[in-house]
Parts: C-alpha cells; sequence; structure tokens
C-alpha cells in the first residue's frame, strides 16, 4: 500500500535538497565532470520542452535553471551539487536540426560515454511538451538509459495548456508508447505554471537520490 506520508515526507526532502542545488561546472569534455561518486540524476528535453521551468518548480528556485540557458552552456554537462553525495546533470540537447551533423555526432557519443560509464547516474528525468508526445529525440535519450538499465521518468510538461480529457488521453498515449519500447519508463502529467505534479516527480527524484 502507498504511504501517503512517506511520499510527502521524501517529496518535501527532495525539495529541500533541491533547494540547495549550486551550479558547480559546465563540461565540453567527460573529463570535466566532477568525481564519478555518489548518486546523480540526469535532465533531458528538447529545447522549449519546459525542462528548465519543470527545474525550477521541482526545487521551489525560479532561477535554478537559468544558468543551463546561458548562451554557449546549452551544448554542455551542466552539473549542479545539491551536497557532495548528490548531483543534477542537466544535458544538453543534442538532435536539433540546427545543430551541424558533425556536433551533433559529437554530442551523440558524448553523451553514449556519459550514460555508459557513468557509475553514479541513476535515472534520467525528461520533460515532454505534453502536446507534442514522445518524439525522436526523447527516443534516443530513452535509448541511452535503456540500454545501461537505467530508469527513465518523463514529465509531460505544460498539462495546464490541454484540458483535462485531452491531458488523460496524452498521459494514456505516453504511457502506452513507453511500455511498448521502453518499460523501465514511467510518465506523469506536470505543469510547472499550476504546480501539478510537483510532488510526484519530487518524489521520483527522492528516490533515485537515496534522500
Ligand atoms: P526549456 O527550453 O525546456 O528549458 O523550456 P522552458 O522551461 O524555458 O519553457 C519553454 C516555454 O514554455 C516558456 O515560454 C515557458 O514559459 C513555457 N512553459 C514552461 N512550463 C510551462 C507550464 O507548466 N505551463 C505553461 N503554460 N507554459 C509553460
Amino acid at each position: 500500500m502507498v504511504n501517503l506520508e512517506t511520499n510527502k515526507n521524501a517529496a518535501e526532502r527532495a525539495q529541500i535538497a533541491l533547494g540547495r542545488a549550486e551550479f558547480t561546472v559546465a563540461a565540453h569534455r567527460l573529463e570535466q565532470l566532477p568525481p564519478d561518486a555518489g548518486v546523480e540524476v540526469a535532465c533531458a528535453g528538447r529545447s522549449n520542452a519546459g525542462k528548465s521551468s519543470a527545474l525550477n518548480a521541482l526545487s521551489g528556485r525560479k532561477d535554478l535553471a537559468r544558468v543551463s540557458k546561458t548562451p554557449g552552456r546549452t551544448q554542455q554537462l551542466v552539473v549542479f551539487v545539491l551536497d557532495p553525495e548528490r548531483r543534477l546533470v542537466d544535458l544538453p540537447g543534442y538532435g536539433y536540426a540546427a545543430v551541424p551533423l558533425d556536433l551533433r555526432a559529437y554530442w551523440g557519443q558524448l553523451l553514449q560515454r556519459y550514460f555508459d560509464g557513468r557509475g553514479a547516474l541513476r535515472g534520467l528525468l525528461m520533460a515532454v511538451d505534453v502536446r507534442r508526445g514522445i518524439g525522436e529525440y526523447d527516443r534516443i535519450m530513452l535509448t541511452l538509459a535503456q540500454e545501461r538499465g537505467l530508469p527513465a521518468h518523463v514529465l509531460l510538461t505544460k498539462s495546464d495548456k490541454l484540458g483535462r480529457g485531452a491531458a488523460a488521453k496524452a498521459l494514456q498515449e505516453a504511457r502506452a508508447a513507453l511500455e511498448r519500447e521502453f518499460p523501465d519508463a514511467r510518465a506523469q502529467l506536470f505543469s510547472a505554471s499550476a504546480s501539478t505534479g510537483v510532488d510526484e516527480a519530487r518524489g521520483v527524484l527522492a528516490e533515485w537520490l537515496g534522500l
């Protein structure tokens, strides 16, 4: 049986931990990352999917993810340290049409190596615009997580933009697609604007980060 009190406490612990997050490094190369110890969660999402807004809502801070949007950092692994044992790593979106092919190949290899080799990595949190559904870029990221045997959690963002029925349908479709292709991935509705699903997502982070 689900223990609501425990879940609420876990969500609170995640909020407190995320609220203390400090930008530490933006890495072009894996060698620039902090030592591969403790635990970390990777965050991904197409540009404009609502990832920054989600990270801000989860942390209860308005500006947490702004640093990831600084020009030049959008193609780096942006590391936030929560405490000496825990980190969030904001991944670059390498799948965009605007990115030259050779750079895309570079980022593809870098992310592959990150997922393959990063022992501290515990899960992938992914922002997907609920109106677009799971797309090609998202599938690449989910594949990286799955190949490593890691869980993924999809936030279907901006759910306030859909009516209740349409949002429920989009959730059902996303879950059906994940069940077929990525059995270790879960999905939930999320809205930073309406604070929908915030504690549910915090609970997942608390579990992965051992909070
Ligand atoms: P990112 O590029 O994935 O980091 O996306 P942002 O967080 O910057 O959001 C992209 C756009 O979507 C911005 O205009 C946000 O204001 C908007 N947005 C993000 N989250 C929500 C939400 O929960 N509801 C609504 N209505 N808009 C949102």
